[in-house]
């Protein structure tokens, strides 16, 4: 039965933290709020029906302008580690915590962002405009309906209230679900401050809430780190084999949990390119698409230097990073990838089929995802290269194409599964729908015009991406000529 708002069992057990975890107080709220759109599967996971979400007092919380009841709010202090670099303090610059719904399956955090200044928004205004409200809305939403884990949006809030960015934009908040947003950068902010007491709290909280089972063993924040490890690792293959780059991976943006968090200049790959970086902002290419596990397995090690008063053992430490880490990424990443290609049993020699995979797109600048869904339409036994022509056809060099595709066959041939049988298993696991740039692009520039249809099509499509929705085909495309050289940037 759905919760009404006054009888959502609500809390805030962050709030019974030590007082220099954060700071109590009020968001600013959003004048005249738009209620934009709703995540039914959100509203589900704390006990509401999306209609009940749609009441005009959800609005008024959901924008900042009313308090739940229960709920004590409050920004969060952390530092972290920007593109590599040490920067101090940061903490919830425009997010307000709410407070948390218990489910039976766990505590859903509610965190709105954009909803005005807190004592860590340095620089900032506090708020975050429609068009990068919209980008963090649909793509918590598509990677949830994907399988990754990440933060969820439940809400979206507009308003008229102008906001300056590179021009004149208007004022948004999405609503963020979470078991917990803290970060890596939550523990090394207590490192920095040579606080250890507050370093045990957090970690003692982190652990009794998330990793009960560490509690048993002998070092509790050795098992935590290590577990940590194993959950980003997994994070990390998800993100590889979908095509996902975060853009900005500092360690104020990592989960302690493994979830993705902090949508901002985010993208999937369109044409293959090892060496892609999506966030225009990243003159370096710290973050580029190739070097993703790497930059996490630095976070990890600032995670655990943070830590460190509490490990103790530097030999433990390492323990507690590496082998974790590249166990759990290199099974996961063949599993992942196995599975795309359609092999039953993937193994660690496979590596070299998909490192020629990589290959002779890049040559071919062929679209990655449009690949993989094409490569579960050919029959295991072609006669004709007229058969493989849905992926042929997308190579410019249709012998390298043809090359690999004999390699693919060769590994393909102790499956004895009927070709409609293997293509059902990878249509399961290539998305047929992620949410491309140049769409993400085309919701906000009608959503800035003042109409948000195509953005509830690309919702409602990216709701199922691995099934094919025929109205919703021009999705799938790969970017279209007005969306060359689009770029996204920090700016949000
Ligand atoms: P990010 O690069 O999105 O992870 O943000 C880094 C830091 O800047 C975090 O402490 C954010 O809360 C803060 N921040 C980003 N944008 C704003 C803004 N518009 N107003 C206040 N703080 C912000
Ligand atoms: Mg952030
Ligand atoms: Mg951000």
């Amino acid at each position: 039965r759905p919760h009404r708002l006054d009888a959502l069992p609500f809390d805030n057990s962050f709030a019974r933290l030590p007082a220099r975890f954060y700071t109590r107080l009020a968001p600013w709220g959003l004048p005249e709020p738009q209620l934009l759109a709703v995540s039914d599967e959100a509203a589900a996971l704390i006990g509401l029906h999306a209609d009940e979400v749609r009441r005009p007092e959800f609005v008024e919380a959901f924008a900042g302008n009313q308090p739940l009841p229960g709920g004590e709010t409050l920004a969060a202090v952390y530092s972290g580690h920007q593109f590599g670099v040490w920067a101090g303090q940061l903490g919830d610059g425009r997010a307000h915590l709410l407070g948390e719904v218990a489910t039976a399956d766990g505590p859903w955090e509610l965190q709105l962002k954009g909803g005005g200044r807190t004592p860590y928004s340095r620089m900032g205004d506090g708020r975050a405009v429609l068009r990068s409200s919209i980008r963090e809305f649909l793509c918590s939403e598509a990677m949830a309906a994907l399988g990754i884990p990440t933060t969820r949006a439940l809400a979206l809030v507009g308003s008229h209230e102008p906001v300056q960015r590179e021009t004149l934009e208007t004022a948004a908040v999405v609503t963020r679900m979470s078991p917990s947003f803290v970060r890596f950068g939550s523990f090394e902010h207590w490192a920095a401050a040579t606080d250890v007491d507050a370093l045990q709290t957090l970690a003692d909280y982190v652990i009794d809430r998330f990793y009960p089972a560490c509690r048993e063993d002998a070092h509790p924040v050795r098992a935590m780190l290590a577990e940590v490890s194993r959950r980003t690792a997994a994070l990390m293959a998800q993100w590889q084999a979908v095509g996902f780059m975060h853009g900005v991976m500092n360690t104020d943006n990592m989960s302690i949990l493994g979830l993705t968090i902090d949508y901002g200049p985010f993208g999937f790959m369109d044409a293959f390119r090892a060496g892609h970086i999506c966030n225009h902002s990243d003159t370096a290419g710290r973050y580029r698409f190739s070097h993703q596990p790497h930059v996490a397995i630095w976070n990890l090690q600032a995670l655990g230097h943070a830590l460190m008063p509490l490990i103790e053992d530097p030999e433990a430490l390492k323990a507690a990073i590496e082998a974790p880490f590249v166990d759990t990424y290199n099974r996961a990443f063949i599993e992942r990838m196995g599975a795309k290609l359609g092999l039953p049993d993937a193994r660690a020699e496979d590596a070299e089929l998909i490192t020629a995979l990589y290959e002779v797109m890049q040559e071919n600048t062929v679209d990655y995802t449009g690949f993989f869904r094409a490569l579960a339409t050919l029959r295991r036994e072609a006669t004709r290269p007229e058969d493989d022509a849905p992926v042929r056809d997308r190579f410019a060099d249709r012998d390298a194409a043809d090359a690999w595709l004999a390699r693919w066959r060769e590994r393909l041939a102790g499956d004895t599964r009927p070709d409609a049988e293997r293509q059902a298993a990878m249509h399961a696991v290539n998305p047929k729908y992620v949410l491309r740039n140049w769409v993400a692009e085309s919701a906000i520039r009608a959503a800035q015009a003042g109409d948000m249809g195509e953005f509830h099509a690309v919702h409602a499509c990216l709701r199922r991406p691995f099934d094919e929705q025929p109205e919703y085909e021009r999705f799938a495309a790969p970017p279209p000529d007005w969306a060359d050289g689009l770029e996204v940037s920090c700016s949000s």
